[in-house]
């Protein structure tokens, strides 16, 4: 096969072709800036607008101008965190998150901890999930924060959203959620869900690259993050990536018109490919819960295997997958999020993403698991270590 197979979605997206079609136009005719006073750019900004009023529908806000546009994910998380915890420092300095989070949230508070707040990082049990009883434990007095997110990277649990946000709301914490995994993949109603902030980014579902936004409910006054002129609302100054918020809309419409049957779909071949891998691969687990999971989340460790060399292989064979997140691969720690779900190093680091979208299709599937059953002999035969196991036996 000299065609490509794209296992790495989680990592980004292609854009959709009617996604560039509908941007292309404010490249070369809509080009107005937004903020400018003539007719020529109200009409841009008005179309910027139904964009907005487009994303603030489809997650169930009261009003669009809930919706701040930003540079992606993690200026949305960044923002979400530190101004937060700026605006609410009088009231307590305590903040809650996960073990699991991706590092635009797990940096930031490091950052924060530097800056005189106390983290406390919550413990998954072994699928990854958050439970909501210790969630209600950790909160005290001072805590003025809660940010858990929507849906893992990695190993693709989806937590339980709306009553961890119920019991935030119970005692007067805010409750932030990046979503930046789940928005047009998997339902998300902010309203329902008790979330009074949560963080997308248009790149992860077939958008563009460089854009976002951060859902702020008005019940939380936070200060301006970007300070310059006074776009959205002089929150977040910087003159508006119009194509990229327009294309982010698109998507976003695209996916929400297809979203059940697209679950449908992808949840089908995703489950093939588990099923597949644990009956035929000797040693391998799968991580993440089995049903609580992202529709397009397969994720292995394999016994004896170094996950980088498997990746190797597998592009050779024109596949791209990933071991870990795309942030840390290189780097050879084992993933925070393998280590939280209890995995030994040993076992973590023989891990494997592949994220695939509701296009893959069964034969693709097919090819990527029979040639993965492959390398994995191939590298095992290879192993010291594997050979003494299999003595041992
Ligand atoms: C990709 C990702 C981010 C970062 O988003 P960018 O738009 O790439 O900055 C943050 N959180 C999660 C869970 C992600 O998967």
């Amino acid at each position: 096969m000299d065609k490509v197979i794209y296992m790495d979605n989680a990592a980004t997206t292609a854009v959709k072709p009617e996604v560039v079609e509908t941007m292309l136009p404010y490249f070369t005719e809509g080009y107005a800036n937004p903020s400018s006073v003539y007719s020529f750019a109200q009409g841009v900004k008005n179309d910027m607008e139904q964009a907005r009023e487009t994303i603030a529908n489809l997650l169930g806000a009261a009003k669009s101008n809930e919706i701040y546009f930003t540079g992606g994910g993690s200026e949305s998380d960044n923002w979400a965190l530190k101004a937060t915890a700026e605006a609410f420092r009088d009231k307590g300095n305590h903040i809650i998150t996960t073990k699991i989070e991706h590092h635009a949230i797990l940096h930031t508070c490091e950052y924060l901890e530097k800056h005189g707040f106390e983290v406390t990082y919550l413990d998954v049990d072994e699928y990854g999930l958050v439970d909501p009883k210790e969630f209600e434990a950790a909160i005290k007095d001072t805590t003025i924060l809660a940010s858990i997110m929507f849906a893992n990277n990695e190993i693709g649990t989806i937590e339980p959203i709306k009553e961890l946000g119920a019991i935030a709301h119970s005692k007067g914490v805010l409750f932030h959620t990046d979503a930046v995994q789940a928005f047009a993949h998997v339902p998300i109603n902010v309203q329902e869900m008790n979330i009074d902030m949560l963080s997308a980014s248009g790149h992860k579902f077939h958008g563009p690259k460089g854009i976002g936004f951060l859902y702020l409910s008005n019940k939380v006054k936070i200060k301006s993050f970007i300070h310059g002129g006074s776009q959205e609302r002089s929150k977040r100054a910087g003159t508006h990536n119009v194509p990229g918020i327009i294309g982010m809309a698109k998507a976003a419409v695209i996916a929400h018109e297809n979203m059940s049957e697209n679950i449908a779909k992808t949840e089908k071949i995703r489950d093939h490919i588990i099923d597949r891998v644990l009956a035929e691969i000797p040693y391998s687990r799968v991580n993440g819960d089995r049903t609580k999971r992202l529709p397009g989340n397969v994720h292995f460790c394999f016994r004896y295997i170094e996950g980088e060399s498997m990746l190797i292989m597998l592009d050779q064979k024109g596949i791209c997958g990933s071991s870990g997140s795309a942030c840390t691969s290189g780097s050879l720690d084992p993933s925070h999020v393998l280590l939280a779900i209890g995995l030994p190093h040993e076992i973590a680091h023989g891990s494997l993403r592949l994220s695939i979208t509701e296009d893959t299709t069964l034969e693709e599937a097919d090819y990527v698991v029979d040639e993965l059953k492959e390398i994995v002999k191939r590298l095992r035969s290879m192993s010291p270590l594997y050979e003494d196991f299999i003595k041992s036996l």
